[in-house]
C-alpha cells in the first residue's frame, strides 16, 4: 500500500512540504514545482524539448495562489501566473523526490 499523506504545508512564495505517514517529508520549491507542472500542455512542451516554464517573456517569479486536494490522490495548484491545470499526485511527487528530481514529474498516481 502507498504511504498516505498526513500533512501538507504550503508557504505560497517558497515551498510545499508533504508529510507521509511513514515519516518521509518531501519539500519542493515553488519554482521547481511550477517548472515540473505535469499537465498535458506542459508535458507537451517538454516532449518537444522545450522548457515548460518560464516561457519566453514570462516572469520567473512565481507563487502558489491556491491549492486544492484532488480527491485522496493529490492536489491541484493554482499559480500566480494563472496556470492551474496541473494535478500533482502524491505518489508521483514522492517518486520524484526519491529519484532526486532528475526526471520529469509525471501525473500518474
Ligand atoms: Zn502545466
Amino acid at each position: 500500500m502507498e504511504p498516505a499523506v498526513i500533512d501538507v504545508t504550503i508557504e505560497r512564495t517558497e515551498y510545499a512540504a508533504i508529510t507521509f505517514d511513514d515519516g518521509l517529508v518531501c519539500t519542493f520549491g515553488v519554482s521547481e514545482l511550477r517548472a515540473a507542472c505535469p499537465c498535458a500542455t506542459c508535458r507537451g512542451w517538454r516532449e518537444r524539448g522545450e522548457i515548460a516554464w518560464p516561457r519566453a517573456g514570462q516572469s520567473d517569479v512565481i507563487s502558489i495562489r491556491d491549492a486544492e486536494f484532488a480527491g485522496a490522490w493529490g492536489m491541484s495548484i493554482s499559480w500566480s501566473d494563472g496556470h492551474d491545470t496541473g494535478i500533482y499526485a502524491w505518489a508521483a511527487l514522492r517518486r520524484w523526490w526519491q529519484a532526486g528530481r532528475n526526471e520529469p514529474l509525471t501525473e500518474e498516481a
